[in-house]
This record gives structure tokens, C-alpha cells and sequence, in this order.
């Protein structure tokens, strides 16, 4: 039994995973009250849930603690006071249990829950509040092959529905407005393989205060955003040779990218994975997944005192040696 802490940005999470089942996914979620993300406010929120959480999580599994068998933490990258909570927690946890910890790349664990809906080799989109990225493996590690040069996407719409007054979330929201909205031309930003939202943001809001329609806004800047993000999604796959397609992040909730994405995999015969949605978002079970993966190397496994965080840590810095 794998325990697995999240714990990078707005979400505490622990789940529990055993031979890659997962037998318990519990969470809770910072929500600021006005505006984005304060760090050491999230990290409080990490503190004060963190307990909570992990009885709960015991209790969904049906398990006692000492069935434990090692603890993997989120401690990369991410926002340094959330990873310094989690590892705290994670540190002290099994300190008592007396076993080691794996610290998980977030972004890996991503791309490695697909393995649970039966994705072998995939490309992963990852689209999320802060984080944007198509990463896939080629050559000995999980490398980046697009991401936003600007904002993420999740941050993206969020800022543009907090100018039209709706509160975040705003993605879910925007969803609504765009299904009865109609196509206005907005720039599309992809260079190379990355993409840009800066530009659009702009436009948008301009458009919005001289007196667009919102609806017309927000089906517009999907069809564009999304576009985007499938097309540098269809490009990595098409360059690496894979046929699978696996989704991330709490965008990828979104029924329109959905959508297209689906069309682009049956188009080029590739295979498209959409996790459940407690998977897209950020969980504990898929740290504890990916744990458990990549518990395959033993080295992995360190003293709790050993493991560091590394807010900064790019998907490709970490060496793949489980695979
Ligand atoms: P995450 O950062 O992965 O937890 O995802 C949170 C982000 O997902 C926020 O920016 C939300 O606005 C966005 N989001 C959630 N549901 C949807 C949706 N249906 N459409 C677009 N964005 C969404
Ligand atoms: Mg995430």
C-alpha cells in the first residue's frame, strides 16, 4: 500500500494505491476570497486540512495505517510554502510509520495516471490553472515539446472572467456563456510549439469593454485557446511517432477541448485517454501511482530527512530511471 501526498499549489490531497489500484482519493481546496492564489494562505489551508484529509482517506480504503508501505509526496515544483507543508506532513508521517519517502514530479504524475486508464506511452496535454505543457517520453526523460510562454490557460480564463465579473473559478462558468455564444475573430498565438495568451487576453478585454457580447467572448476564445493547445498536442504526436493521447489538469474538464481532441486522435488513429475528473484535477492518488511506479528503482526510496523540495524543478531535470 502506497500512500500519496498532493500538495503543490491550491490542493491537499492523499490517496491510497495498491498494485495500481487506487483505493482512496480524498481532497480539499483552497479558494482565496478575492483573486488568485496566496501562497502562504494555501499553505496554511494544507495544515489545518492535512489530518482530516488523511483519516479520511484511511477510511475510504477500509485500511489501518500500518499497512503502509512507503509515502510519496508532490515535492516538485510548485509553490514553495504548499511544498513545504505537504513534505512536513509527509516527513513526520513516516517517521512514525517507519518508512521512506519517494518525492513525485507533479507534472509526471499527470501524464502517469493514465496508465490507469490503460495508456502505455502517451502525450500528455496538460492543461491546468498554472501550468501548461505537452510533455512526452523520448530519449531517457519526460520532456516538454510546447508549453505557454505567458500565463497557463486555467489562469488565462480566470483572469478574463474575473474582468467580466464572475468569480473564480471561472472556467466552468465561461463553458456555459460559450454555448450560446458565436464566432468572433481573436488572435491565435502558437510559435513553434508553444503558445501565448497574452495577446488574446488584451483583445478580449478590450472587446468585452467596448461592449461584445460575453457569450460570443467565450465561445470565441475556446475555439482559439483550445485550437492551440490540440494543435500543439497533434504536432508532438505526430513527431514522436505515439498514438495516445492522455489529458490533464482541471481544464482538460472542459467539453469543448474534450471535443477536439477527440476528433484530432480519430483523425490520426491515436487513442485518446480522458481520466475521471478527480483525476485531471490535482489528487493524491496520482502521486501515490506514480509512486508506486517509479518505486520499480529502489534508490528512489529515501530517509525522511533526505528529501528536499525543488519548487523550481523542470519535468526534464528528473532522471526517468523506472521505466
Ligand atoms: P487545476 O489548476 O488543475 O486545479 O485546475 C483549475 C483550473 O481549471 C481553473 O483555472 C478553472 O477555471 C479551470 N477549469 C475547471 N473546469 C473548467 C472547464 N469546464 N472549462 C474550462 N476551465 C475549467
Ligand atoms: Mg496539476
Amino acid at each position: 500500500m502506497i500512500l500519496g501526498i498532493e500538495c503543490t499549489a491550491h490542493t491537499f490531497g492523499v490517496g491510497l494505491v495498491n498494485r495500481r489500484k487506487i483505493l482512496a482519493n480524498q481532497k480539499d481546496m483552497y479558494k482565496p476570497e478575492k483573486g488568485g492564489i496566496i501562497p502562504m494562505d494555501s499553505a496554511m489551508h494544507h495544515r489545518e486540512v492535512a489530518q482530516d484529509i488523511y483519516q479520511m482517506a484511511l477510511k475510504e480504503a477500509k485500511i489501518k495505517e500500518n499497512k503502509i508501505k512507503a509515502i510519496a509526496v508532490s515535492n516538485a515544483p510548485g509553490l514553495a510554502p504548499c511544498l513545504h507543508e505537504g513534505l512536513k506532513f509527509a516527513k513526520k508521517l513516516a517517521k512514525r510509520l517507519g518508512v521512506k519517502l519517494i518525492g513525485v514530479n507533479h507534472c509526471i504524475a499527470h501524464l502517469e495516471i493514465g496508465q490507469s486508464i490503460g495508456a502505455k506511452d502517451p502525450v500528455l496535454l496538460y492543461a491546468s490553472g498554472a501550468n501548461t505543457q505537452v510533455i512526452a517520453f523520448a530519449e531517457g526523460k519526460y520532456r516538454v515539446f510546447g508549453e505557454t510562454l505567458d500565463s497557463g490557460i486555467g489562469n488565462f480564463i480566470d483572469t478574463f472572467a474575473r474582468h467580466c465579473g464572475i468569480p473564480f473559478p471561472g472556467g466552468p462558468k465561461i463553458e456555459e456563456k460559450a454555448k450560446k455564444g458565436k464566432y468572433i475573430e481573436l488572435p491565435y498565438s502558437i510559435k513553434g510549439m508553444d503558445v501565448s495568451f497574452a495577446g488574446m487576453q488584451t483583445k478580449m478585454k478590450q472587446l468585452y469593454d467596448s461592449g461584445k457580447k460575453l457569450e460570443d467572448l467565450s465561445f470565441s476564445m475556446q475555439e482559439n485557446a483550445f485550437a492551440m493547445l490540440v494543435e500543439v498536442a497533434e504536432r508532438a504526436l505526430a513527431h514522436t511517432g505515439k498514438k495516445e493521447l492522455v489529458f490533464g489538469g482541471g481544464v482538460a474538464c472542459n467539453s469543448r477541448l474534450q471535443e477536439m481532441a477527440k476528433i484530432m486522435c480519430q483523425e490520426r488513429e491515436s487513442k485518446y485517454f480522458c481520466p475521471a475528473k478527480s483525476l485531471l484535477v490535482d489528487n493524491g492518488a496520482m502521486i501515490a501511482f506514480a509512486g508506486e511506479l517509479m518505486m520499480k528503482d529502489k534508490k528512489l526510496l529515501m530517509e525522511p530527512e533526505k528529501l528536499d523540495i525543488a519548487p523550481r524543478q523542470r519535468t526534464d531535470d528528473v532522471l526517468v530511471t523506472w521505466r
